[in-house]
């Protein structure tokens, strides 16, 4: 399977913590050549640096999900690096928890901004070198929160509600169309990232961070998947995945 990750040209988002950038450094591993982005050019460099180091190939730029131009760019970026892009692991996001009687809606609209429009943004950056290779991978995190209602959730859910239906669609329009794109969407649950540390309602925290305590479990497990669904041969797509903890019950 590993034959399948060799060479594979892959842009990961958010990859300068938790799940994006346990997973560059699995597919760097694998032989793929890997193209990071996030804010933090800093960690994209120590990140990088340290693949680098152990004879991978990886590349890095700045890249706020949120701006078009900047999801442009890190495909250019990919292309005249390392030639094609073969997979987009569409991974950025945050989870500002809070009841929706707080009012945070600072935070609602930021969710949106990033965990929806970064989606579009991300795939509207490489649905056209896709369409024209015929061939292409998009690889997205969702959440169980886009699978299950749960209060202090509301936006966050909605947000990945939308990538689960948004990632569904493409897979069908891509097989309709015969442009062989091939899909698949992630559903963790607790994983320990920095990711509650997006979290400004200290009681929504504070829930969290005792259920991550004592369950959480590594984002290298979740770079497994993402690489089990590289790995897999042309003509299959394994379309989702939900992974979390043996012991959390929802
Ligand atoms: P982290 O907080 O560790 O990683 C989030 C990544 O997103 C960081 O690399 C961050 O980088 C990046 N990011 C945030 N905003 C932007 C932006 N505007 N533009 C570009 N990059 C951005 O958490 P995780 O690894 O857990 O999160 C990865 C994905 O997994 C998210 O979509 C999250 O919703 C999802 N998820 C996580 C779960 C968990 O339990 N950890 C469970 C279910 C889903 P930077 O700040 O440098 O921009």
């Amino acid at each position: 399977m590993t034959d399948n990750i060799k060479d594979k040209v892959v842009v990961i988002t958010g990859a300068s913590s938790g799940i994006g950038e346990a997973t560059a450094k699995l597919l760097a591993g694998k032989g793929a050549k890997v193209v990071l982005g996030a804010r933090r050019a800093d960690k994209l460099k120590r990140i990088a640096d340290e693949i680098t180091q152990r004879g991978g190939q990886a590349a890095y730029q700045q890249l706020d999900v949120t701006q078009q131009s900047d999801n442009d760019a890190i495909v250019k970026l990919a292309k005249d690096r390392f030639g094609r892009v073969d997979v987009i692991f569409l991974n950025a996001g945050l989870m500002p928890n809070s009841p929706l009687s707080a009012l945070k809606t600072d935070e609602w609209h930021r969710m949106v901004d990033v965990n929806i429009k970064g989606v579009l943004n991300g795939v509207a950056a490489v649905l056209p070198s896709f369409i024209a290779q015929k061939s292409g991978h998009v690889i997205a995190t969702s959440s169980v929160a886009g699978l299950k209602a749960y209060p202090g959730g509301a936006v966050y859910g909605g947000t990945k509600w939308f990538v689960r239906d948004f990632m569904e669609v493409l897979r069908m329009e891509s097989a309709m169309e015969g442009t062989h794109i091939r899909t698949a969407t992630i559903y963790p649950a607790a994983i320990n990232t920095e990711l509650l540390g997006t979290i400004t309602d200290k009681s929504s925290r504070e829930q969290m961070q005792g259920l991550y305590d004592k369950l959480g479990i590594s984002p290298d497990r979740i770079a497994d998947v993402v690489a089990f669904a590289i790995g897999q041969p042309a003509d299959t797509t394994i379309n989702e995945f939900t992974v979390g903890p043996a012991n959390q019950p929802w």
